[in-house]
């Protein structure tokens, strides 16, 4: 090791080559001990973890020091019935929030008292959009035709890169002589941006090639990749799913000590009316601690939160009732690839019994899609019942001081 940070401290190996001298695991404790050294920060703490650095160092993390830790709850029984899972699932929640968990978890009770949510995969298409140049607002107008009338060439292109990855879709914009090409994929079990990017290469050589256009970027961010945007709102990326669950009034009122029509004002008047009049882009009152809490624990890329924040959240007053229901556009999650074979990772997608390849293809990303839709929504229901429940308790505390 000293010889080794010797060579370092001389720029004879260069601190992100040292996997080129040593294993991994020496690796990263040398390295840790070079930034330790050079900062006077301890790093124990840091340095302790049970993932293997072999697989990470190589596909996950370059420069890699150690590890952060966060803590995994679980949440549930959870009863899905969808048409890939459909079952009772236990939910690894890795979060540093004090109550997320427990907050899920009587979402969860709430659900399975109610026999379960129905969940549905609407869409399931992951997306990439090269922009290109065209010489003139004509000549854009020709390549928009182009690729409105050549999608099995392009298809041909990308599946000479991909076994899983199928293009199914290309929709286009146009600003000036600006082209942006939407394309979209199937992608099995992958969440799919880098199978989808790579393909995107040569989807977009053949339009280069065939229109004259010039490819300027492979991604012109209508996308839209990690960054909040309408397009994903309304047309879908990655996987779209819609959960819904029936509660009686017997049951609103034992579980969530509130009644329909308290639900349904806060739905109303916080997610639909609020985020309105704050022009956001999710109706919803906080998808994105369940999703972020998901895909942190299961080896997903943590940056698509942005993605899976643009939920739609509703209470229909029903006879007997509610009907609550959330509907996620843009779910970017696999099974394979990613962070997902990292070990805790994988033990969470285990858990849900979604680890891996699915058979056939995209069956697991499918399942994990319908668990995180239903998981959401039990999340949106013990926020709301909340909501609901003071609400109440306020209104009759303000009834008893009138009295
Ligand atoms: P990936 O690991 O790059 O690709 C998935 C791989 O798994 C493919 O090589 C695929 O082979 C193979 N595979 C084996 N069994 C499969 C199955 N049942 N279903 C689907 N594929 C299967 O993962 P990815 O999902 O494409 O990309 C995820 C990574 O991209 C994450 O690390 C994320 O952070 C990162 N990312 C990249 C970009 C970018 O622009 N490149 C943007 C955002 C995030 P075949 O392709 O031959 O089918």
């Amino acid at each position: 090791m000293d010889e080794l940070l010797r060579k370092v401290r001389s720029g004879a190996v260069k601190l992100y080559a040292l996997e080129r001298e040593v294993p991994p695991g020496e690796a990263v404790a040398a390295r840790r001990a070079f930034i330790e050294e050079e900062t006077g920060t301890r790093l124990p703490a840091v340095g302790a973890f049970s993932i293997s650095p072999d697989r990470v160092t190589k596909r996950n993390c370059e420069n890699m020091i150690g590890a952060v830790q966060v803590p995994v709850g679980v949440a549930g029984p959870l009863r899905v019935r969808g048409e890939h899972a459909d079952g009772s699932y236990w939910l690894p929640l890795a979060t540093t929030e004090g109550a997320l968990v427990a907050s899920v978890n009587r979402g969860c009770s709430t659900i399975t008292r109610a026999g379960g949510a129905e969940v549905r995969l609407i869409a399931d298409r992951m997306t990439r959009a090269p922009v290109f140049a065209a010489t003139s607002v004509a000549h854009a107008a020709e390549c928009v035709r182009w690729v409105g009338s050549h999608l099995d060439l392009l298809a041909e292109a990308a599946a000479t890169t991909t076994r899983h990855g199928r293009l199914v879709g290309a929709t286009t914009s146009v600003a000036g002589t600006s082209v942006y090409v939407r394309l979209e994929f199937t992608t099995g079990d992958a969440m799919g941006m880098n199978m989808v990017t790579i393909a995107s290469g040569a989807v977009a050589a053949v339009i280069e090639r065939e229109t004259g256009a010039r490819l300027v970027a492979l991604s012109g961010n209508l996308c839209t990749d990690k960054k909040p945007a309408a397009v994903n709102a309304v047309e879908g990326r990655g996987r779209s799913v819609v959960a819904g669950v029936f509660l009686s009034d017997d049951l609103v009122r034992d579980v969530l000590k509130a009644d329909a029509a308290a639900l349904a004002e806060v739905n109303t008047r916080k997610n639909l009316v609020g985020s309105a009049r704050a022009g956001a882009l999710g109706f919803n009152a906080h998808a994105a601690n369940v999703v972020a809490a998901l895909f942190i624990a299961c080896g997903q890329d943590p940056a698509h939160v942005v993605e899976g924040s643009l939920a739609v959240t509703t209470v229909d007053p029903v006879p007997g009732g509610v009907y609550v229901s959330v509907t996620l556009p843009a779910l970017p999650l696999g099974t394979v690839g990613g962070g997902t074979a990292i070990e805790t990772q994988a033990e969470c997608l285990g858990l849900l019994g979604v680890a891996g390849g699915g058979d056939p293809p995209g069956a697991h990303a499918k399942a994990f899609a319908e668990i995180v839709g239903a998981a959401v929504l039990a999340g949106e229901l013990s926020l709301i019942g909340a909501l609901a429940a003071n609400h109440l308790v306020r209104a009759h505390a303000t009834l008893g001081r009138g009295q």
